[in-house]
C-alpha cells in the first residue's frame, strides 16, 4: 500500500537550495566562490542561509536521501497557488536521486571532479547510469531533464511523496486496543474461545479506486472498511481520509467503536473505514469523485441493516451526503439510513453537531455528583478548541462551570476569572488561534494539562497525558473528549493519585448515540425535535454512567477497566446467546 508523506519545510528548503546551485538564475548561490566539494558547498550554504548548525544540515541531507530513495511518486505543489500540482516524471525522480547523491558526503553515482556544482557532471552521471546508449542525444536529454527538474524544485511550495515503505505508527493502536480487551477478559474470566474471537476483526475489505484528477491524470487510491464485531447489531463507525491511515489503525478504531456502542447499550456493532489520500491537496471535485467511487467499491459491505458509516477525521456532512446520494442512486431509491452525520435537510438529525460535547457535559454532571463536587463555580481546562473542545467549554459554562484555560495546536490561554467561550471562538475564527486573546495569559499546552483546575477535558489528540506529566496533573476529574488522550501508564498513576477519570468510550460517546438516533429517525422517516434528541441522549448517557460506576464498585477497578468489562461482557454474551450458550455469570 502506498503511504503519502509531506516533506518538512526544512527538507523542501534543502531541495530548493540544491536546485539553486544548477539554476540559470540562482537566487541564493549566485555569488558563491568554489568550495572543496559539492557536499561542503551545500551544507555550509544551507547552514549560513537558514542559520542552523552544519551538523543539522548534514543530518537533514542524509534523511532526505533515504526518503527520496524510497519514493515511488513525488508531487510538487507550486508556491504560486494558481499553478497546478505536478507529478515528477520517472526520469525526473531518478535525476533527483542523482542530484542528492551529487551533494552527499560519499557520492555513489557521481564522482565529482569539480570544486563547485556542475550541471554537466550531473547529466553525465545520469546518462552513464540510467540514460539511453546514444552518447550525444542521451546527454542532451539528461540536460533537459535536469533543467526541468531544477525549474520545478525552484518553484515548489510543498512537496508530497508517495512510498511503498510501510508507515510504522508507534505505539501500534491495534496492540493497544488488544491490551485493553485482554485486561477486561481476564477480570471477566472470559471463555478463551470468545476472547480469541474478540481479538480479531470479523472482516476487512481493501479496495483500490482509480480517480480522474483535475490535471487529467488518473490516480489510484487505497481505501478500506473494517467490520470488527456485529453480535449486538449492524456495525457502525466513521470514515477517515488521511494520507497515513493504516489497516491496524482502522482495526483499532473499529474495535473501540464495538466497545463504545456496547458500553452505552446501543443495538450496534463496531466498524471503521479509511481512505489513504491527502484531502488538503485535493479539489472539491476530486474529493467528490473519490467519495463516490469509494462508496461504489464498498457498497456490498455497507447498508442500513449491515454497516452504517459516519464522518471522522477530514470527512464531514458533505462527504456523507455524497455517500448517501451515490448509494441511493445505485439502489434506485433513497436510502438515507446508509450513513449518519448528514446535513439536516437530507436526513441528518438535529443536535448531531454538539452531541459529543453534550454527552461529555452529562457525564461531567454525573461525575460531579459521584464525587460530591459542586459544579457551580468549578474550574475547567479544555485542551483543543475544535468541535468537541469549544462546545464542551460552552455547555459546561452554561452549567455553572468557570472555564479557566483553553488551548489549540498553537498554544493555550489562562484566566483565573474565567474565559468567555464564544468570545474566544470569535478570536480564533478571526486570527486562526485562541492565542493572543486579550483577556487570557499565554500558556503552553503542557501548562494547560497541569494547570490548577477542578476538571480537565482533553479534547484534541491521543497520548497527551503520559507517565511524564501524569504526576503533575492537578485536576480532580478528567473527562476524555478525545479518543485515547491518556496512556495506560498514565492511567495507573492517575488512579493511584485518586484522580477520577471518565474514559473516552463513555465520555465522548454522545456522538455515536445521536448518530444512532439519526439512523432510527431515517428508518421511521419521522424526525425528532432538538429537545427530544437532547432528552434521549441524557437517558442513554446517564444510564451508561450509572452502569459503569456499579461495575467499578463491584470489582474495585478504575472506570476505564469497568467500562471495558461492561462492554466486553455485553458483546460476549450476545455472541454466546446467539449460539445457544450460557453468558458470563455476573
Ligand atoms: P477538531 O479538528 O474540530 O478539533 C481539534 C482541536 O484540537 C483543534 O482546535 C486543534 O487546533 C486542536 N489541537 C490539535 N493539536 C493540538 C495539540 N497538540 N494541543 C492542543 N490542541 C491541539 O476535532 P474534534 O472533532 O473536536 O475532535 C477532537 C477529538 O475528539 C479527536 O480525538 C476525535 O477523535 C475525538 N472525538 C470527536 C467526536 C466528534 O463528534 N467530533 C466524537 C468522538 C471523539
Amino acid at each position: 500500500m502506498l503511504s503519502l508523506t509531506e516533506l518538512s519545510v526544512a527538507e523542501t528548503d534543502l531541495l530548493r537550495l540544491m536546485a539553486d546551485f544548477f539554476a540559470e538564475n540562482p537566487k541564493i548561490t549566485a555569488g558563491l566562490e568554489s568550495y572543496t566539494s559539492a557536499h561542503y558547498a551545500l551544507v555550509s550554504t544551507y547552514s549560513e542561509h537558514f542559520e542552523v548548525p552544519e551538523q543539522e544540515a548534514r543530518r537533514l541531507l542524509e534523511g532526505l536521501r533515504e526518503k527520496v530513495t524510497l519514493a515511488q511518486y513525488l508531487q510538487i505543489e507550486p508556491s504560486d497557488v494558481n499553478r497546478k500540482v505536478e507529478l515528477l516524471s520517472e526520469s525526473e525522480l531518478i535525476m533527483l536521486r542523482v542530484m542528492i547523491d551529487y551533494f552527499s558526503e560519499n557520492p555513489k553515482i557521481v564522482a565529482s571532479n569539480s570544486h563547485f556544482a556542475d550541471a554537466d557532471e550531473l547529466a553525465d552521471a545520469y546518462h552513464w547510469f540510467f540514460g539511453p546508449p546514444d552518447r550525444v542525444d542521451g546527454n542532451a536529454l539528461a540536460r533537459r531533464i535536469s533543467a526541468e527538474l531544477v525549474k520545478k524544485l525552484q518553484n515548489s511550495g510543498t512537496i508530497h511523496m508517495e512510498t511503498l515503505a510501510s508507515v510504522v505508527s508507534t505505539p501500534n493502536p491495534y496492540e493497544g486496543a488488544l491490551k485493553q480487551l485482554d485486561i477486561a477478559a481476564e477480570k471477566l474470566n472470559l471463555t478463551p474461545m470468545i476472547h480469541e474471537m474478540l481479538r480479531h476483526p470479523m472482516r476487512i475489505l481493501v479496495v483500490n479506486v482509480p480517480i480522474l484528477m483535475d490535471d487529467g491524470n488518473t490516480r489510484v487510491f487505497t481505501g478500506m472498511r473494517v467490520h470488527y464485531n456485529d453480535a449486538l447489531g449492524p456495525t457502525k463507525g466513521g470514515i477517515r481520509y488521511h494520507p497515513n491511515v493504516t489497516i491496524d489503525e482502522v482495526t483499532a478504531l473499529a474495535a473501540w467503536m464495538t466497545w463504545k456502542t456496547a458500553v452505552i447499550g446501543l443495538p450496534l456493532g463496531g466498524a471503521k473505514g479509511g481512505v489513504r489520500c491527502n484531502p488538503k491537496t485535493m479539489s472539491n471535485g476530486e474529493l467528490e469523485r473519490l467519495t463516490r467511487s469509494y462508496t461504489r467499491a464498498i457498497s456490498k459491505f455497507i447498508g442500513p441493516d449491515t454497516d452504517i458509516p459516519a464522518p471522522d477525521v477530514y470527512t464531514n456532512a458533505q462527504t456523507m451526503a455524497w455517500m448517501m446520494d451515490e448509494y441511493s442512486e445505485m439502489l434506485g431509491h433513497n436510502a438515507f439510513g446508509v450513513v449518519t452525520g448528514k446535513p439536516v435537510n437530507v436526513g441528518g438529525s438535529l443536535g448531531r453537531n454538539e452531541a459529543t460535547s453534550l454527552g461529555l457535559t452529562y457525564v461531567v454532571i454525573d461525575g460531579a455528583k459521584h464525587l460530591n463536587m459542586e459544579l457551580k463555580g468549578a474550574t475547567v481546562a479544555v485542551q483543543g478548541y475544535g468541535n468537541v473542545g469549544y462546545n464542551a467549554a460552552r455547555l459546561l459554562r452554561d452549567n455553572g462551570c468557570k472555564i479557566v484555560a483553553v488551548s489549540d495546536s498553537s498554544g493555550g490561554i489562562y484566566n483565573s476569572n474565567g474565559l468567555d467561550p464564544e468570545l474566544v471562538l470569535k478570536h480564533k475564527e478571526e486570527t486562526g488561534s485562541v492565542l493572543g486573546y486579550r483577556k487570557g495569559k499565554a500558556i503552553s499546552n503542557e501548562e494547560l494539562l497541569t494547570s490548577e483546575c477542578d476538571i480537565l477535558v482533553p479534547a484534541a489528540l491521543e497520548n497527551q497525558i503520559t507517565k511524564n506529566n501524569a504526576s503533575r496533573v492537578r485536576a480532580k476529574m478528567i473527562a476524555e473528549g478525545a479518543n485515547g488522550p491518556v496512556t495506560p501508564e498514565a492511567d495507573e498513576i492517575l488512579f493511584t493519585r485518586g484522580i477520577f477519570l471518565i474514559p473516552d468510550i463513555v465520555a465522548n460517546s454522545g456522538g455515536v448515540a445521536v448518530s444512532y438516533f439519526e439512523q432510527v429517525q431515517n428508518q421511521m422517516n419521522y424526525y425528532w425535535t432538538e429537545e427530544e434528541v437532547r432528552n434521549r441522549l441524557k437517558d442513554v448517557i446517564d444510564k451508561a454512567f450509572a452502569n459503569v460506576i456499579s461495575v467499578m464498585k463491584q470489582h474495585k477497578v478504575n472506570m476505564r477497566t469497568a467500562a471495558y468489562m461492561l462492554a466486553v461482557r455485553r458483546v460476549a454474551d450476545a455472541m454466546m446467546t446467539r449460539k445457544g450458550m450460557k453468558g458470563i455469570p455476573t
